[in-house]
């Protein structure tokens, strides 16, 4: 091939700066040269597409719409052509020679005073190109526009100061460009690295791309495709493709919106949990795509985190294509694709309660533990997620869960506040002396039994306008319930001396001991005067090793005057004070046992020998 009439033309005034900022800042990756070039052969792929449809005349007419790369790791060379629309010698001084100016977003303005609109470019910002130049020590470019009298040319430049134009003799339509590469970025021309970016950024570009003669994308972008005619199969091995999983996704979520922003997403929650599994905290993997490119693979920022366990991809053509990863956290575009994706979400999640209460069901028992996070983390969808939890109770069977709505229809008009109990298991929830009063009354009580639902509770405080209570609390008063027991109460005055007597006994255990009207089989049981300090709060600061706050004690003792062992304790109380302090100290104890709250049972222990002593 013989070349004619080289021109030597200078780079515009600030290409320079530009270029350098192309070249040293702009992307993250080198890599991402080769998704900036593919992406310009498949628009330009798109644009020769377009302009069949009206045009009669085109040079090269049968050539296929494909992109070819080769590698020549002997020459140390990457090869990128297409078929496409090609340029002319005016616009390769004006696509190339120009910095930020964009052929697309010229050809999209044509066609716009014609009233028409071509969507599937991808490049609109007139930089992708230069990208190439932090690889390369030359780029050559070998063009001939669709247009049948255009010269066949070919532009040169190292991406210093200035290019080349000369013609050349039998180039095919579309662009051939030839990289360079520099010695530090030999692996370019290798044909496992570029397989691997091709398959990592562009396995969605719509036109087949052949890596040294062989297809490397095969897979469609479903997530553009419209819902009713996709196969539920297609969805699941999409699934596995782009995820790569092994298992199959429980369900998906398929959602196109063009207002407030086009979004086309395809998001999928898998078959397990695998932050349950003991694999440690996951990275969100739904990745960001710009019109099937893409953009990152794990974007930071795109969900809420509580999200995190989600697969799939969101393709949104207002991104930038050229948006580097620093900047794309801090993108108000971004916090909006948040906030409108995670709304959406919960809406689904919302319709699958109602329409699919077992599917939901299976749902929240890998994935509720999710949700409660992000009813602790995330202001913007609380109200949303809150409506999503779901709880074990004293009115339901085992296994069974209560949404708080649901609970609300259940409840009295006379009950003021939302009720629940935390414990380890619901048998000893059942068991705690907290619920005799509940029970009685036939108040239905929540049953939490995760580490991190009391955390939760205390993030919601209300719900429909009536407060979330702790039964271990002081702060409830019940309406007064006829007794059962058939015992008499202590008369008062005993009862004064009695409670005294405690007080003085466990002062360093103890802030106070008070009359109960909620017990009926039990004698004791202690109370949390602190609500934003519970048992279980300390037990779980106390194992994330935080420092939990000494108030001095915040428990109270509630005793039950009705209880012959508490009438008993009145009577020995002065005739054997040793005994009497034994049992006082046991009952308190035990009632911390009851309660959960009770960390060191040696005492206990000690106590019981030294009361089985006195027999007798
Ligand atoms: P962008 O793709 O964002 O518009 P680039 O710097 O990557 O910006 O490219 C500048 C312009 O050069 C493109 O808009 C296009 O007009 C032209 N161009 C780049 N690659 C090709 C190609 N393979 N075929 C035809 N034109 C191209």
């Amino acid at each position: 091939m013989s070349t004619i009439n080289k021109e030597q033309h200078s780079f515009q005034a600030e290409v320079k700066e530009v270029l350098d900022i192309v070249v040293n800042s702009l992307y993250t990756d080198k890599e991402i040269f080769i998704r900036e070039l593919i992406s310009n052969a498949s628009d330009a792929l798109e644009k020769l597409r377009h302009t069949q449809l009206t045009e009669q005349n085109i040079f090269d007419e049968k050539l296929d719409l494909e992109i070819n790369l080769t590698t020549d790791d002997k020459a140390n060379t990457l090869t990128i052509q297409d078929f496409g629309i090609g340029m002319t010698r005016e616009e390769l001084n004006q696509n190339l020679g120009t910095i930020a100016h964009s052929g697309s977003k010229a050809f999209l303005a044509s066609l716009k005073e014609k009233g028409e609109n071509n969507e599937s470019l991808i490049g609109k910002f007139g930089v992708g190109f230069y990208s190439s130049f932090m690889v390369a020590d030359s780029v050559t470019v070998h063009t001939h526009s669709w247009k049948p009298d255009a010269e066949s040319l070919i532009w040169e430049s190292e991406g210093v100061g200035s290019y080349t134009i000369e013609e050349s003799e039998g180039n095919r339509r579309g662009c051939k460009m030839v990289i360079r590469l520099k010695d530090e970025h030999k692996d370019f021309s290798s044909a496992d690295t570029v397989k691997r970016i091709i398959k990592e950024y562009s396995s969605f570009v719509p036109f087949p791309i052949n890596l040294n003669g062989e297809r490397v994308n095969t897979v469609d972008a479903l997530w553009l495709r419209s819902k009713s005619e996709i196969k539920d199969e297609e969805y699941k091995e999409f699934y596995k493709f782009q995820s790569n999983a092994w298992d199959e996704p429980s369900f998906w979520l398929h959602f196109n919106t063009d207002a407030p922003l086009e979004i086309n997403s395809l998001l999928f929650v898998p078959s397990e949990n695998r932050e349950k599994m003991g694999l440690g905290q996951q990275d969100c993997e739904v990745s960001l795509y710009c019109r099937k490119v893409l953009i990152d693979a794990k974007p930071k920022g795109l969900l809420p985190d509580w999200m995190r366990f989600l697969k799939g991809v969101v393709d949104s053509a207002d991104l930038p294509l050229n948006i580097s990863r620093e900047t794309m956290q801090d993108s108000q575009l971004v916090q909006k694709l948040n906030k409108v994706l995670s709304k959406r979400f919960i809406k689904h999640l919302e319709t699958l309660t109602k329409k699919d209460p077992d599917s939901y069901n299976s749902f929240y028992e890998k994935f509720g533990v999710f949700l409660k996070e992000g009813v602790t983390s995330d202001f913007n969808n609380k109200d949303g997620l809150i409506k999503l939890l779901r709880f074990e109770s004293s009115q339901t069977d085992e296994n069974k869960k209560t949404s708080l709505k649901d609970y609300l229809s259940r409840m009295p008009e006379t009950q003021k506040e939302i009720y629940y109990l935390f414990g380890k298991s619901r048998e000893s929830i059942e068991s705690s002396p907290y619920l005799e009063a509940f029970t009685a009354r036939g108040i239905e009580v929540l049953f939490l039994s995760e580490p991190v639902d009391e955390f939760v509770m205390q993030h919601i405080y209300n719900f429909e306008k009536k407060d979330l209570k702790s039964i271990d609390s002081n702060e409830i008063k019940l309406e007064d319930q006829p007794d059962t027991s058939g015992e008499e109460p202590l008369e008062d005055k005993a009862f004064k001396t009695l409670q005294t007597w405690f007080e003085e006994t466990l002062k360093s255990d103890v802030k106070k001991v008070e009359k109960s009207e909620r017990l009926i089989d039990s004698p004791a049981m202690v109370l949390n005067t602190d609500p934003m300090m519970t048992g279980q709060m300390r037990k779980m600061m106390k194992q994330m090793g935080q420092a939990v706050p000494d108030s001095g004690p915040s428990l109270s003792l509630a005793i039950n005057p009705r209880h012959p062992l508490i009438k008993k304790l009145a009577q020995i109380q002065e005739k054997n004070t040793d005994l009497a302090e034994l049992v006082a100290k046991q009952i308190f104890d035990s009632a911390r046992l009851a309660s959960g709250l009770l960390e060191e049972p040696k005492d206990i222990v000690q106590r019981m020998y030294q009361l089985l002593e006195k027999i007798g």
